[in-house]
């Protein structure tokens, strides 16, 4: 597999507003290389040294579309550190759904980021606090159905949005920005 960087598309680009086409699974070997790019950006980007030597900005997430490939597929890591252990929790996911979700939601008191977004967009983004997915995923090569709370839920919801060509700005309230809805709890 050709391992590269890719560049990261900002939200002045029509890519990101796109419709991403639904990728055939099993994967093929060159949407499998994309896949594994897009992890590949992730898990290096989240290493300080990476950041500077080339040019990656910190991700949780990255789809697709924001590396100009109108595709179903994105990624997500977490690291999680547990006294001296790292526990990390990768997704690669492809045509995945949110097929439900909680009445409850919950929102980032920091509010979202995204590599795709240099302007300051400020406010609070819901979004359901647990959802359940459906989508084929690309680590262990089968059609996968699982659900996801706390912050693993919220970045799942952010990546599947780039998806439908969506923004974390989309959400944000312009009247009211940092308005607390009912039923929503801070992460
Ligand atoms: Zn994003």
């Amino acid at each position: 597999m050709e391992k590269k960087y890719y560049d990261i598309v900002l939200d002045d680009q029509p890519s990101l507003r796109a419709k991403n086409a639904m990728v055939k699974t099993p994967l093929s070997s060159e949407d499998q290389e994309i896949i594994e790019n897009l992890m590949l950006y992730v898990k290096d980007s989240l290493v300080e040294e990476n950041q500077e030597k080339y040019g990656l900005k910190p991700a949780s997430g990255l789809a697709a579309p924001q590396v100009g490939i109108n595709k179903q597929m994105c990624v997500v890591r977490l690291e999680d550190y547990k006294d001296n252990d790292i526990i990390v929790t990768e997704y690669a996911l492809v045509n995945p759904k949110i097929i439900s979700h909680s009445e409850q939601l919950a929102f980032l008191g920091t509010g979202e980021g995204c590599l795709s977004v240099e302007d300051e967009h400020e406010g609070y983004v819901f979004r359901p606090a647990r959802v359940t997915i459906s989508a084929y995923d690309a680590i262990s090569k089968e059609d996968v159905v699982f659900r996801a709370r706390g912050f693993d839920a919220i970045v799942l919801q952010h990546e599947i949005d780039h998806l439908n060509g969506v923004l974390f700005y989309d959400h944000i309230d312009k009247d009211d920005p940092f308005r607390i809805k009912e039923n929503s709890k801070e992460l």
